[in-house]
This record gives C-alpha cells, structure tokens and sequence, in this order.
C-alpha cells in the first residue's frame, strides 16, 4: 500500500474566519483508489475542510499537498495565508472534481457545454475530443439523451449526474464530494448514490462528505469523524460504524444508525 500515489494530503491544517477556529489542525491522506467519507453534525468543518482541499478557500495554517506536490503558500499580511504561485495552484486544482449539493451546474449552458467547459478552457483540450469524451461521460451517467438541454429542464438527480460527468471530464486525481444527494427529494438520492458507488468500485480516489451512513458505510474504505474542527475518529467503516470508540460518534450515530 505504501507505493500507491498520494492524490490529497492535508497536514495540520487550520481555517479561521475572524474569531471562529473552523478547522483545528486536521491532517488527512488520500492515496489513488481510497475513498474517504467525512462525517460529522452540522458546522463541524465538513465544507470547509472540503473547499480548503481546491482553495475555495485559503487556509490559515497548515500544509495541502495535491497530486504529491505541495502548494506553495505565503503570508496574506492578514495572518493567514494565500497561494504564492497561482499558475501552480490552477494546474493542480484544474485536475480535482468537486461536486456540491446544490449542483452548481452554469445555467445558461447546456448539459454538454457544461461537460466540456473546464476541458476546453481550463485544461485546453482540442473540443472535438472534448465533445467525444464527454459524451461517452454523459451516456455512463446515463444523461446522453440530455446533452442538449439547460439543466432547467432537468430533475435534480439529473444534475447532480451532469455535475459528475462534469467532475469526471477533466481526469481528475480526486473528486471531491460535498453532501451530494442532500438536496433532493428521497426518491432521486439512489440513482446519483449508484453513480458514485460504481465510480468508486472503479477505483477513482475520492473524498466525500455524506450523511448517509449506509452508503458510507458500503463505499468507503476510510471514514473520517470531523467533531469541532478536528478529527475525532477515524478508521475503517466496520470499526467506526460497528464500535464507535468516542461518546460523540456514538451519540452522533445513534439516531440515524
Ligand atoms: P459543515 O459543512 O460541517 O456543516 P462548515 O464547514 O460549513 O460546516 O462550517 C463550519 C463553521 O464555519 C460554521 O460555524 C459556519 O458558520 C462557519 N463558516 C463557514 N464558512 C464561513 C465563512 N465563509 N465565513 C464565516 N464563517 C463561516
Ligand atoms: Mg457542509
């Protein structure tokens, strides 16, 4: 297991906003194929500590290292920190996918001009190929009789597929997920959660934060519990579900588990 290529590692990192300490000293790694699930109450850490991995945002302390490489950072004279090299910024965070719960889908574009917009623009892929993968994308999501149509025009598990096919198309070394199923109706949470599951049998390395347990569970070969901007526990889904050591996880999982 050793040898395997670290696509995300966190290391002490801290994220303040004003006076409130979010993250701790969170230190986490995420080798190519693990799939990590983050857990934990509301206003834990959870998004924020997602949106430190891309630098949505910046964090205060702390290192992030992406694909092996560690993004530069420097004094933003305000006491945190800010990338000191953006073209090495963008290039490593133009190869993670995330997905959000609230799609975040460009509506002005179609399903397919949404697929293909970080290839072409970001990454600067010739569109053509970037059309044909795209659509091979869009059929494995199931949405290829959808690549014409604003996403309007589609359910919300519809688009949270189209944001996956949209994450996927740039290749990704990791694909980040933030409570992706959490904003829709009941009935349309299955078919986005089989999408993320066969992603995830296939190997591709992720980290996801989710509040449903059952599939955590099923999917993840590390969870993570984020309790007041640290980890609390960690470990492998049997342990952390089966014999949850800390009075918070337990607690925690006791009315949904
Ligand atoms: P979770 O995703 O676990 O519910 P978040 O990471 O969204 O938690 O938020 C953790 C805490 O940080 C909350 O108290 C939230 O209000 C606060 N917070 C998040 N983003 C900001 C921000 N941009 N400015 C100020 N406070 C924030
Ligand atoms: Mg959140």
């Amino acid at each position: 297991m050793a040898d395997r290529k670290v696509a995300v590692q966190l290391t002490g990192l801290r994220k303040r906003f004003g006076d409130l300490e979010v993250l701790k000293g969170v230190s986490l790694t995420a080798h190519s194929g693990d799939v990590i699930a983050i857990i934990g109450g509301s206003g834990s850490g959870k998004s924020t500590l997602l949106r430190c991995i891309n630098f949505l945002e910046t964090p205060t302390a702390g290192e992030v290292r992406l694909h092996g490489e560690l993004v530069a950072m420097k004094p933003d004279g305000e006491g945190g920190f800010r990338a000191a090299d953006p073209a090495q910024l963008n290039r490593l965070r133009a190869r993670l996918g995330m997905v959000f719960q609230s799609f975040n889908l460009w509506p002005h574009r179609t399903v397919l001009e949404n697929v293909i917009e970080a290839p072409v623009h970001v990454l600067g892929q010739n569109r053509d190929a970037a059309i044909a993968n795209a659509e091979r994308l869009l059929d494995r999501v199931g949405l290829l009789a959808k690549r014409d149509v604003y996403p309007e025009m589609l359910s919300g598990g519809q688009k949270q597929r189209a944001a996956i096919a949209r994450a996927l198309a740039v290749d990704p070394h990791a694909m980040l997920f933030d409570e992706p199923t959490s904003a829709l109706d009941p009935e349309l949470v299955g078919e986005v959660l089989s999408v993320i599951a066969d992603l995830a049998r296939e190997g591709r390395t992720m980290i996801l934060v989710t509040h449903e347990m059952q599939f955590a569970r099923n999917v993840a070969s590390e969870i993570i519990f984020l309790r007041n901007g640290l980890i609390e526990e960690q470990g492998k889904p049997s342990d952390v579900f089966d014999n949850p050591k800390s009075e918070a996880l337990r607690a925690f999982l006791a009315p949904k588990y």
